[in-house]
């Protein structure tokens, strides 16, 4: 698992985004998940795309 970092788009609050390796065999691609609310003004930000 490592994490990610993500700045809402409602307050800038930094959000710490935990992504998971997409395979056994790479430690270069992460998932992550499409939506997450933001900790600290609970708005839904989108993970934008690599
Ligand atoms: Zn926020």
């Amino acid at each position: 698992m490592e994490d990610f970092e993500f700045e809402c788009w409602d307050c800038w609050e930094t959000n710490y985004i935990k992504g998971r390796p997409k395979g056994f065999w790479t430690t270069t691609h992460y998932e992550l998940p499409g939506e997450w609310n933001c900790w600290s003004c609970g708005a839904v930000n989108t993970t934008p795309d690599d």
